[in-house]
């Protein structure tokens, strides 16, 4: 499953919507200088100037208090040009990130973490979802791959990648089961998945004898190894799977296209084009 194809594609609509909409604004928040952050921040802004939103990147030392970083976000929440708001994770140890993330606007939160936005896609209405497991789910679409009755599989159980993809899976009706550091057979849960999504952060964990022949395997994983960046799924599984997402060039494409998107659908939320819950 060709991501960065598909991210191109999705990245063109979105150039388009913000021209219909006259543009929209997304501040990015930076709070120390982990490498890995930068580059991801770089990255987003990168792809949000080339379809015309405006990015502000804004950059804060490591020393941040967690008051100064709650002052930052309350002026952004009421600055009319920013629709979208992004705090880059992780965050430094003096600042606690749930009181952080609980500090954007919902209505802003592009990267769904917000208890609002978290609770929303738990009910089945969901506002804003993280750009991973939407990016997750439109791959999956692309390919036909068929969710309503499919026994998924979901390998990690983060706030940012397992959870929502496991929601999101339940509302397209696949039977669905999440697996985490604790499961006590994982080969015997994932050599049942039809379609199997790994998201743990340990280079090669799922090897070819535990896909099912015929599977469709998204690989979320980003391990930096000697190597270079390698996924979750050993590539060998290539062999065995139906249809299987390459690292690099699959999840991870796809979530800068679909924070894009988010954006868009932050800028609706805000002219009233879309209903926002509460107001
Ligand atoms: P995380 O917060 O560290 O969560 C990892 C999850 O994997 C946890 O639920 C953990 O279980 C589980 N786990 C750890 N070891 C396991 C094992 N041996 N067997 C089964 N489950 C195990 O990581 P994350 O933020 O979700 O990220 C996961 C991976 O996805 C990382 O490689 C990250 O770089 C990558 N990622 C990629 C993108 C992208 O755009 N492509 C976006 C986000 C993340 P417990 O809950 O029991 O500890």
């Amino acid at each position: 499953m060709d991501g960065r194809a598909l991210a191109a594609k999705i990245r063109a609509e979105v150039a388009d919507e913000v021209e219909r909409l006259g543009g929209l604004g997304l501040a990015t928040v930076l709070v120390g200088d982990d490498p890995a952050s930068d580059i991801y921040i770089k990255r987003k802004h990168k792809a949000a100037d080339e379809v015309g939103i405006r990015s502000n990147d804004i950059r804060l030392p490591e020393e941040t208090s967690e008051d100064e970083l709650l002052d930052l976000l309350a002026e952004l929440n009421a600055d009319d040009e920013t629709d979208g708001i992004l705090v880059q994770l992780p965050l430094p140890g003096q600042i606690d990130e749930a009181r952080a993330i609980r500090a954007v606007d919902a209505i802003k939160d592009v990267d769904g973490f917000h208890p609002l936005n978290a609770g929303q896609l738990y009910l089945g209405q969901p506002t804003h979802v993280g750009g991973t497991p939407r990016g997750i789910l439109r791959l999956l679409d692309e390919y036909d791959v068929e969710l309503t009755g499919a026994r998924a599989v979901v390998v990690g159980r983060s706030d940012i990648v397992g959870k929502p993809t496991a929601h999101l899976l339940l509302q397209r009706n696949a039977t669905v089961t999440i697996c985490h550091s604790r499961t006590r057979n994982l080969a015997e849960e994932t050599r049942r998945a039809d379609v199997l999504v790994v998201g743990v952060g340990v280079a090669g964990l799922v090897t070819p004898e535990m896909v099912k022949p015929g599977a469709a395997v998204v690989d979320v994983g980003m391990n930096r190894t000697p190597d270079g960046l390698r996924g979750d799924v050993d590539p060998a599984a290539m062999e065995v799977a139906g249809l299987m997402t390459p690292v690099p060039g699959g999840v991870g494409p796809m979530t800068i296209a679909m924070l894009l998107e988010n954006a868009v659908r932050a800028a609706r939320f805000r002219r009233g084009a879309l209903v926002f819950p509460g107001r």
